[in-house]
This record gives structure tokens, sequence and C-alpha cells, in this order.
């Protein structure tokens, strides 16, 4: 997943030699992944991305604000979220696009 119109990298060479090995405690098995400590975060990124394109699927995407590097995880019913936060911005873009109108409308 990527912002902008960059095409998307492929995750698999962040995952060579990456595996994981069962841990056991009273109430669970648990996997517990082996990954090399300076690839460990982006492995944790991918599999969570992962995790969530399979149980959320079509619910994380880029904030709309192209000014913007973070996404968003649309938990909404209608599933149109645009932004990764309305206080941020949400209310920025609004107050853009009331902006642009404004100076549009005083220009004709
Ligand atoms: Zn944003």
């Amino acid at each position: 997943m990527v912002h902008g119109s960059r095409p998307a990298s492929s995750p698999a060479p962040l995952l060579k030699g990456v595996t994981s090995h069962p841990q056991l405690s009273s109430a669970a098995v648990t996997w517990e992944i082996d990954a090399p400590a300076e690839r460990r975060t982006a492995v944790d990124a991918v599999l969570a991305r992962s995790d969530l394109q399979e149980t959320m699927p079509g619910r994380l995407r880029p904030c709309a604000n192209p000014e913007c590097r973070r996404f968003l995880l649309d938990r909404s019913e209608t599933n149109r979220g645009r932004w990764c936060s309305m206080a941020l911005c949400g209310n920025r873009m609004k107050a853009r696009r009331h902006y642009q109108r404004t100076r549009e409308a005083a220009a004709e």
C-alpha cells in the first residue's frame, strides 16, 4: 500500500528468512515471529496489513489529504471515510474547499 501514484513494491524481500515458532503457555499456543532485528518493525507492519486485509477487507486506505502521509482504518457502516482524522485533515480540507469556493465566488 502506497500514497500517491508510485506502484506498490512487493513485501517479499522483507519477509525473506522470517520464520515463526510456537510458544506454549498454560492458556494457549501463540506463534512468535523470528525476524532480523533491523527488519522487525517492517515485518510487523506487513503482517498487520495482511491481517487487516483478511479481517477488514477494503477498510485500510491512505488519507485523502494529498499532504498527509497517514492511513485510516474505516470502521464506519458506510465505509466512506476519507480522512485519517476529522479534527486534523477533515476540517483542514473542508476549510480549504470553503476558502477556494468563496475566492471563486468573489472573482466572478
Ligand atoms: Zn490525514
